[in-house]
Protein backbone atom coordinates (compact mmCIF):
# COMPACT_ATOMS: atom_id res chain seq x y z
CA UNK A 1 0.00 0.00 0.00
CA UNK A 2 1.20 3.48 -0.41
CA UNK A 3 0.15 6.80 0.67
CA UNK A 4 -1.87 7.58 -2.15
CA UNK A 5 -4.32 4.86 -1.13
CA UNK A 6 -5.21 6.28 2.04
CA UNK A 7 -4.28 9.52 1.42
CA UNK A 8 -3.50 12.30 4.19
CA UNK A 9 -6.37 12.12 5.84
CA UNK A 10 -6.16 8.19 6.05
CA UNK A 11 -2.25 8.72 7.20
CA UNK A 12 -3.42 10.58 9.92
CA UNK A 13 -6.28 8.27 11.08
CA UNK A 14 -3.69 5.51 11.60
CA UNK A 15 -1.63 7.11 14.33
CA UNK A 16 -3.89 9.81 15.70
CA UNK A 17 -5.21 7.45 18.53
CA UNK A 18 -1.34 6.86 19.64
CA UNK A 19 -1.14 10.32 20.66
CA UNK A 20 -4.62 11.42 21.91
CA UNK A 21 -5.00 9.60 24.74
CA UNK A 22 -3.72 10.39 28.28
CA UNK A 23 -3.66 14.08 27.52
CA UNK A 24 -3.07 16.20 30.59
CA UNK A 25 -6.87 17.47 31.24
CA UNK A 26 -8.20 20.46 28.72
CA UNK A 27 -5.45 19.42 26.41
CA UNK A 28 -6.48 19.25 23.10
CA UNK A 29 -4.43 17.49 20.68
CA UNK A 30 -4.05 15.87 16.67
CA UNK A 31 -7.45 16.29 15.10
CA UNK A 32 -8.84 20.00 15.23
CA UNK A 33 -7.76 23.21 13.74
CA UNK A 34 -5.60 24.02 16.53
CA UNK A 35 -3.98 22.44 19.78
CA UNK A 36 -5.27 23.51 22.80
CA UNK A 37 -3.10 24.16 25.68
CA UNK A 38 -5.20 25.33 29.20
CA UNK A 39 -3.77 28.06 31.21
CA UNK A 40 -5.27 29.79 34.45
CA UNK A 41 -7.58 32.42 32.21
CA UNK A 42 -7.05 31.51 28.76
CA UNK A 43 -6.97 28.33 26.53
CA UNK A 44 -3.99 28.79 24.00
CA UNK A 45 -4.28 27.65 20.62
CA UNK A 46 -1.60 26.38 18.37
CA UNK A 47 -1.34 25.23 14.78
CA UNK A 48 1.47 25.00 11.82
CA UNK A 49 1.07 24.40 8.08
CA UNK A 50 3.85 23.75 5.63
CA UNK A 51 3.69 25.43 2.49
CA UNK A 52 5.80 23.77 -0.44
CA UNK A 53 6.83 25.19 -4.05
CA UNK A 54 4.55 23.78 -6.88
CA UNK A 55 2.86 21.84 -4.49
CA UNK A 56 1.09 25.09 -2.90
CA UNK A 57 2.14 27.62 -5.01
CA UNK A 58 3.73 28.80 -8.00
CA UNK A 59 6.56 30.95 -7.18
CA UNK A 60 7.06 33.16 -10.62
CA UNK A 61 2.61 33.28 -10.03
CA UNK A 62 2.63 34.58 -6.44
CA UNK A 63 5.71 36.84 -6.05
CA UNK A 64 7.23 37.47 -3.01
CA UNK A 65 4.94 39.43 -1.24
CA UNK A 66 1.91 37.54 -2.07
CA UNK A 67 3.32 34.14 -0.99
CA UNK A 68 5.12 35.83 2.14
CA UNK A 69 1.25 37.40 3.09
CA UNK A 70 -0.34 34.00 2.22
CA UNK A 71 1.87 31.91 4.60
CA UNK A 72 0.77 33.51 7.72
CA UNK A 73 -2.86 34.39 6.60
CA UNK A 74 -3.58 30.55 6.01
CA UNK A 75 -2.09 29.82 9.66
CA UNK A 76 -3.97 32.80 11.31
CA UNK A 77 -7.36 31.40 9.48
CA UNK A 78 -7.04 28.07 11.67
CA UNK A 79 -6.73 30.32 15.07
CA UNK A 80 -10.02 32.10 13.71
CA UNK A 81 -11.41 28.89 13.27
CA UNK A 82 -10.68 28.00 16.75
CA UNK A 83 -12.13 31.49 17.83
CA UNK A 84 -8.89 32.37 18.65
CA UNK A 85 -6.85 36.43 19.21
CA UNK A 86 -3.74 36.07 17.95
CA UNK A 87 -0.38 36.21 19.80
CA UNK A 88 2.54 35.25 18.00
CA UNK A 89 4.18 33.06 15.24
CA UNK A 90 7.27 31.18 14.14
CA UNK A 91 8.70 31.16 10.51
CA UNK A 92 11.11 28.47 9.13
CA UNK A 93 12.20 28.32 5.87
CA UNK A 94 14.25 25.64 3.58
CA UNK A 95 15.70 27.97 0.65
CA UNK A 96 17.32 26.90 -2.38
CA UNK A 97 20.59 29.18 -1.92
CA UNK A 98 20.21 30.40 -5.44
CA UNK A 99 17.07 32.50 -4.15
CA UNK A 100 17.29 35.92 -5.18
CA UNK A 101 17.60 38.36 -2.09
CA UNK A 102 15.34 40.66 -3.14
CA UNK A 103 12.47 38.03 -3.35
CA UNK A 104 13.42 37.25 0.30
CA UNK A 105 12.64 40.65 1.60
CA UNK A 106 9.75 40.86 -0.37
CA UNK A 107 8.50 37.69 1.36
CA UNK A 108 9.34 38.96 4.81
CA UNK A 109 7.42 42.54 3.89
CA UNK A 110 4.40 40.43 3.01
CA UNK A 111 4.74 38.35 6.05
CA UNK A 112 4.64 41.64 7.87
CA UNK A 113 1.53 42.53 6.56
CA UNK A 114 -0.69 40.13 9.27
CA UNK A 115 1.58 40.73 12.04
CA UNK A 116 0.92 44.41 11.74
CA UNK A 117 -2.98 44.15 10.65
CA UNK A 118 -3.78 40.97 13.47
CA UNK A 119 -1.01 41.86 16.05
CA UNK A 120 0.69 39.03 15.61
CA UNK A 121 4.89 39.80 16.15
CA UNK A 122 7.12 37.09 14.72
CA UNK A 123 9.45 35.48 17.67
CA UNK A 124 11.46 33.16 15.88
CA UNK A 125 12.18 30.23 13.64
CA UNK A 126 15.09 28.23 11.33
CA UNK A 127 16.33 29.00 8.18
CA UNK A 128 18.06 26.25 6.05
CA UNK A 129 19.25 25.35 3.14
CA UNK A 130 16.67 23.39 0.54
CA UNK A 131 18.34 21.24 -2.47
CA UNK A 132 14.71 21.04 -3.74
CA UNK A 133 11.92 23.40 -3.54
CA UNK A 134 11.19 25.85 -1.21
CA UNK A 135 9.73 24.94 1.54
CA UNK A 136 7.93 27.96 4.60
CA UNK A 137 6.93 26.00 7.57
CA UNK A 138 4.84 28.95 9.74
CA UNK A 139 3.43 28.32 13.74
CA UNK A 140 0.85 30.04 14.86
CA UNK A 141 -0.05 30.78 18.61
CA UNK A 142 -3.51 32.23 19.74
CA UNK A 143 -5.32 32.39 23.13
CA UNK A 144 -8.97 32.38 24.01
CA UNK A 145 -10.46 33.30 27.08
CA UNK A 146 -10.89 30.03 29.43
CA UNK A 147 -13.24 27.32 27.71
CA UNK A 148 -14.37 29.75 25.05
CA UNK A 149 -12.69 28.13 21.91
CA UNK A 150 -14.65 26.03 19.09
CA UNK A 151 -14.06 22.62 18.06
CA UNK A 152 -15.12 20.54 15.35
CA UNK A 153 -16.84 18.55 18.02
CA UNK A 154 -19.70 19.98 19.07
CA UNK A 155 -22.37 20.11 16.10
CA UNK A 156 -25.93 19.48 17.12
CA UNK A 157 -28.98 17.97 15.54
CA UNK A 158 -30.96 20.91 14.47
CA UNK A 159 -28.04 22.92 13.62
CA UNK A 160 -28.05 25.94 10.94
CA UNK A 161 -24.93 25.06 9.20
CA UNK A 162 -23.23 28.93 8.33
CA UNK A 163 -20.44 30.13 6.03
CA UNK A 164 -19.07 34.05 6.98
CA UNK A 165 -18.29 34.86 2.62
CA UNK A 166 -18.48 33.80 -0.80
CA UNK A 167 -17.02 30.21 -1.91
CA UNK A 168 -14.73 29.14 -4.60
CA UNK A 169 -13.07 31.98 -5.46
CA UNK A 170 -9.94 30.51 -4.75
CA UNK A 171 -10.26 27.12 -6.46
CA UNK A 172 -11.69 28.92 -9.56
CA UNK A 173 -8.57 31.24 -9.92
CA UNK A 174 -6.24 28.51 -9.17
CA UNK A 175 -7.84 26.67 -12.34
CA UNK A 176 -7.01 29.71 -14.74
CA UNK A 177 -3.10 29.16 -12.24
CA UNK A 178 -2.99 25.63 -13.65
CA UNK A 179 -4.20 26.36 -17.03
CA UNK A 180 -2.21 28.92 -18.54
CA UNK A 181 -4.11 28.51 -21.98
CA UNK A 182 -7.33 29.58 -20.73
CA UNK A 183 -7.67 33.56 -21.45
CA UNK A 184 -6.79 35.22 -18.39
CA UNK A 185 -9.94 38.53 -18.35
CA UNK A 186 -10.59 40.82 -15.75
CA UNK A 187 -12.83 37.71 -13.63
CA UNK A 188 -9.59 35.17 -14.01
CA UNK A 189 -7.34 38.41 -12.78
CA UNK A 190 -9.52 38.80 -9.42
CA UNK A 191 -10.32 35.12 -9.10
CA UNK A 192 -6.24 34.58 -9.30
CA UNK A 193 -5.90 37.72 -6.75
CA UNK A 194 -8.30 36.06 -4.44
CA UNK A 195 -6.26 32.59 -4.63
CA UNK A 196 -3.49 34.36 -3.53
CA UNK A 197 -4.89 36.77 -1.17
CA UNK A 198 -7.24 34.89 1.39
CA UNK A 199 -8.09 37.21 4.57
CA UNK A 200 -8.02 35.20 7.78
CA UNK A 201 -11.95 35.97 9.40
CA UNK A 202 -10.12 36.96 12.65
CA UNK A 203 -12.40 39.69 13.70
CA UNK A 204 -15.03 37.04 13.26
CA UNK A 205 -13.57 34.09 14.97
CA UNK A 206 -13.20 36.37 17.56
CA UNK A 207 -16.56 37.43 18.04
CA UNK A 208 -18.21 33.74 17.82
CA UNK A 209 -16.10 33.27 20.73
CA UNK A 210 -18.66 35.04 23.03
CA UNK A 211 -21.50 33.45 21.48
CA UNK A 212 -22.60 30.05 22.87
CA UNK A 213 -25.02 29.68 20.25
CA UNK A 214 -22.24 28.73 17.87
CA UNK A 215 -21.23 25.30 18.49
CA UNK A 216 -19.01 23.52 16.01
CA UNK A 217 -16.45 25.96 13.71
CA UNK A 218 -13.64 25.16 11.39
CA UNK A 219 -12.03 27.02 8.51
CA UNK A 220 -12.88 26.10 4.88
CA UNK A 221 -9.21 24.79 3.53
CA UNK A 222 -10.21 22.02 1.14
CA UNK A 223 -13.26 22.82 0.05
CA UNK A 224 -17.02 22.00 2.20
CA UNK A 225 -17.31 19.14 0.60
CA UNK A 226 -14.46 17.83 2.52
CA UNK A 227 -14.48 20.01 5.33
CA UNK A 228 -18.34 19.51 6.08
CA UNK A 229 -16.87 15.64 6.43
CA UNK A 230 -14.78 16.69 9.48
CA UNK A 231 -17.63 18.45 11.38
CA UNK A 232 -19.79 15.41 10.70
CA UNK A 233 -17.39 12.74 12.18
CA UNK A 234 -16.11 14.77 14.77
CA UNK A 235 -19.68 15.28 15.68
CA UNK A 236 -21.21 12.34 14.57
CA UNK A 237 -24.09 13.90 12.91
CA UNK A 238 -25.33 14.00 9.17
CA UNK A 239 -26.06 17.35 7.28
CA UNK A 240 -27.80 18.64 4.04
CA UNK A 241 -26.75 21.37 2.20
CA UNK A 242 -28.96 23.36 -0.05
CA UNK A 243 -26.76 24.20 -2.92
CA UNK A 244 -28.77 27.16 -3.91
CA UNK A 245 -27.96 28.79 -0.99
CA UNK A 246 -24.12 29.06 -1.30
CA UNK A 247 -23.22 32.60 -1.58
CA UNK A 248 -21.31 32.85 -5.09
CA UNK A 249 -19.46 36.10 -5.67
CA UNK A 250 -19.68 38.60 -8.26
CA UNK A 251 -16.86 37.99 -10.61
CA UNK A 252 -17.60 34.26 -9.75
CA UNK A 253 -21.21 35.05 -11.62
CA UNK A 254 -20.01 37.12 -14.24
CA UNK A 255 -17.32 34.52 -15.54
CA UNK A 256 -19.69 31.61 -15.20
CA UNK A 257 -23.04 33.31 -15.70
CA UNK A 258 -25.63 30.58 -16.16
CA UNK A 259 -23.04 27.32 -15.15
CA UNK A 260 -24.25 26.91 -11.96
CA UNK A 261 -23.28 23.56 -11.89
CA UNK A 262 -19.71 24.69 -12.60
CA UNK A 263 -19.99 27.21 -9.17
CA UNK A 264 -21.33 25.02 -7.11
CA UNK A 265 -18.12 22.55 -8.17
CA UNK A 266 -15.86 25.11 -7.49
CA UNK A 267 -17.87 26.25 -3.99
CA UNK A 268 -17.79 22.70 -2.70
CA UNK A 269 -14.94 20.78 -3.67
CA UNK A 270 -12.63 23.93 -4.54
CA UNK A 271 -10.22 24.36 -1.85
CA UNK A 272 -8.48 27.65 -0.14
CA UNK A 273 -11.37 30.18 0.38
CA UNK A 274 -10.77 30.66 4.00
CA UNK A 275 -14.38 31.40 5.14
CA UNK A 276 -15.18 29.92 8.51
CA UNK A 277 -18.14 27.05 8.40
CA UNK A 278 -19.51 27.10 11.75
CA UNK A 279 -23.17 25.55 12.87
CA UNK A 280 -25.59 27.57 14.87
CA UNK A 281 -28.43 27.01 17.06
CA UNK A 282 -31.76 27.48 14.84
CA UNK A 283 -33.26 28.99 17.59
CA UNK A 284 -30.60 31.62 17.56
CA UNK A 285 -29.57 32.39 14.13
CA UNK A 286 -31.80 35.29 13.76
CA UNK A 287 -30.33 37.22 16.82
CA UNK A 288 -26.84 36.07 15.70
CA UNK A 289 -26.66 37.41 12.48
CA UNK A 290 -28.72 40.38 13.50
CA UNK A 291 -25.37 41.09 15.68
CA UNK A 292 -23.04 40.44 13.48
CA UNK A 293 -24.42 42.14 10.22
CA UNK A 294 -24.54 44.99 12.68
CA UNK A 295 -20.62 44.46 13.75
CA UNK A 296 -19.42 43.51 10.43
CA UNK A 297 -21.29 45.49 7.98
CA UNK A 298 -22.21 41.93 5.95
CA UNK A 299 -24.45 38.83 6.32
CA UNK A 300 -23.73 35.41 7.55
CA UNK A 301 -24.74 32.92 5.29
CA UNK A 302 -26.82 29.96 6.02
CA UNK A 303 -26.43 26.93 3.51
CA UNK A 304 -27.64 24.16 5.24
CA UNK A 305 -28.58 22.00 8.38
CA UNK A 306 -27.54 19.30 10.93
CA UNK A 307 -30.27 16.51 9.92
CA UNK A 308 -29.60 13.62 12.47
CA UNK A 309 -27.22 12.50 14.92
CA UNK A 310 -25.63 9.55 13.26
CA UNK A 311 -22.50 7.19 13.44
CA UNK A 312 -22.71 7.42 9.44
CA UNK A 313 -21.94 11.12 9.18
CA UNK A 314 -23.40 11.50 5.43
CA UNK A 315 -23.35 15.13 3.59
CA UNK A 316 -26.26 15.64 1.32
CA UNK A 317 -26.70 17.77 -1.36
CA UNK A 318 -30.21 19.18 -3.04
CA UNK A 319 -30.66 21.79 -5.15
CA UNK A 320 -33.94 23.08 -4.95
CA UNK A 321 -35.24 20.43 -3.48
CA UNK A 322 -34.03 17.55 -5.57
CA UNK A 323 -30.84 15.66 -4.56
CA UNK A 324 -27.79 15.84 -6.15
CA UNK A 325 -25.23 13.18 -6.01
CA UNK A 326 -21.74 13.83 -6.31
CA UNK A 327 -19.83 17.02 -7.12
CA UNK A 328 -16.20 15.12 -6.42
CA UNK A 329 -14.73 15.76 -2.92
CA UNK A 330 -12.70 17.81 -1.91
CA UNK A 331 -9.00 18.62 -1.66
CA UNK A 332 -6.58 16.14 -0.51
CA UNK A 333 -3.21 15.95 -1.11
CA UNK A 334 -1.97 12.71 -1.55
CA UNK A 335 -5.48 11.57 -3.65
CA UNK A 336 -5.59 14.59 -6.04
P1 LIG B 1 -5.97 22.18 8.83
O1 LIG B 1 -6.41 22.02 7.40
O2 LIG B 1 -6.98 22.86 9.69
O3 LIG B 1 -4.59 22.79 8.96
P2 LIG B 1 -5.45 19.42 8.65
O4 LIG B 1 -6.69 18.90 7.99
O5 LIG B 1 -4.26 19.72 7.81
O6 LIG B 1 -5.86 20.74 9.45
O7 LIG B 1 -4.99 18.45 9.80
C1 LIG B 1 -5.94 17.78 10.58
C2 LIG B 1 -5.35 17.52 11.95
O8 LIG B 1 -4.26 16.60 11.85
C3 LIG B 1 -4.81 18.75 12.66
O9 LIG B 1 -5.16 18.66 14.02
C4 LIG B 1 -3.31 18.64 12.46
O10 LIG B 1 -2.60 19.28 13.51
C5 LIG B 1 -3.09 17.14 12.47
N1 LIG B 1 -1.91 16.69 11.69
C6 LIG B 1 -1.72 16.74 10.36
N2 LIG B 1 -0.53 16.22 10.00
C7 LIG B 1 0.07 15.83 11.15
C8 LIG B 1 1.33 15.23 11.47
N3 LIG B 1 2.23 14.92 10.53
N4 LIG B 1 1.59 14.98 12.78
C9 LIG B 1 0.70 15.30 13.76
N5 LIG B 1 -0.49 15.86 13.53
C10 LIG B 1 -0.82 16.13 12.24
MG1 LIG C 1 -8.25 24.48 9.41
Amino acid sequence: MILKDIGEFGFIDRFKGNFTKNLPAGMQGIGDDCAVIPSESYDYVVTTDMLVEDVHFITKEIGGYQLGKKSLAVNLSDIAAEAGEPVGSFLSLAVPSTVSVEFLDEFMKGYAYFTEKYNCPLLGGDTTKSLGPLVINVTVIGRVPKGKFKTRSSAQKGDFICVTGPLGDSGAGLDFLLNPSLNRNDNALELIHRHHNPEPRIPEGMFFASRPEVHAMMDISDGIGSDMKHILDESKVSALIELERLPLSDVMQNEYGEQRSKMYKYAVTGGEDYELLLTVDSSMFGTLNFDYSNKFGKELFRIGKIIETSENCKLFLTENGWPVNSLGSGFDHFMA
